[in-house]
C-alpha cells in the first residue's frame, strides 16, 4: 500500500467518515420520495460493521446493494500519481433498471428498496447518506457528501472492494 493512502486508512480509521442522522419532515410526506426514485444514497461502512471481502461480497449478491465508484482518487490534496488510487468505490442500493447489477457505475435511477409506502428498509438498515438529507424547501441538502464522501468513507477499504468486484462478477456471471 503506498505511502499516502496508508496514512489515510490510518487517518480515515481514527476519524471515520460518517454523516448525521437527519430525520424526515412533513416536506418529505408531501414530495413522495423524489430523492429515492433519482439516486439512491449511499451505504457507509458503518452500515455493515464488520467490512471484510466476504461480508462485502454477502451483502452485494443479496441484493440488497452493488458497488459503484468515484472515477479517481477521492481524495482532495494533491496524491502523487503513484500513490494514487485509481477509483473509490463505495456500495449504494441497485436501482431497478439495473437490478441484476451486483457492480453499476450508472448514475441515477429509481431505488430498489423504494415501494410505493416509502422506503422498505427501516431506519437502522438505511444507508447513512440516505439519514444524511436535509430537507428543505429550496432543495433538499445533502450532508454526505454524495459519491465524493461515500468513495471517501470507503477508502481504507479500497483492498477489499477491488477484491469483492471480482468476485461479484464472477458470481453474477455463473448465475447468468
Ligand atoms: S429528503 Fe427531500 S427529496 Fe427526500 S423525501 Fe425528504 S423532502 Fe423529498
Ligand atoms: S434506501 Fe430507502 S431511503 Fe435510501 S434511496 Fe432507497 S428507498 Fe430511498
Amino acid at each position: 500500500m503506498a505511502d499516502s493512502l496508508e496514512k489515510a486508512v490510518d487517518d480515515t480509521m481514527e476519524m471515520p467518515h460518517t454523516a448525521p442522522n437527519i430525520l424526515p419532515t412533513e416536506l418529505c410526506a408531501e414530495c413522495k420520495d423524489s430523492c429515492c426514485q433519482l439516486l439512491p444514497g449511499a451505504f457507509f461502512p458503518n452500515d455493515l460493521g464488520d467490512i471484510t471481502v466476504e461480508s462485502v461480497v454477502a451483502f452485494v449478491l443479496s441484493g440488497r446493494a452493488c458497488i459503484d465508484w468515484w472515477e479517481c482518487d477521492p481524495r482532495e490534496v494533491f496524491v502523487s500519481t503513484e500513490e494514487a488510487v485509481s477509483r473509490g468505490c463505495f456500495l449504494r442500493p441497485r436501482t431497478v433498471a439495473a437490478s441484476d447489477r451486483p457492480v453499476d457505475a450508472s448514475w441515477g435511477g429509481v431505488c430498489t428498496h423504494l415501494s410505493d409506502a416509502g422506503c422498505m428498509l427501516t431506519r437502522d438498515e438505511m444507508p447513512t447518506a440516505c439519514k444524511a438529507l436535509e430537507p428543505g424547501k429550496d432543495g433538499c441538502v445533502d450532508h454526505s457528501g454524495g459519491k465524493n464522501g461515500a468513495a471517501m468513507a470507503w477508502l481504507p477499504y479500497c483492498d477489499v472492494m477491488e477484491n469483492a468486484i471480482g468476485i461479484c462478477q464472477r458470481e453474477n456471471v455463473r448465475e447468468e
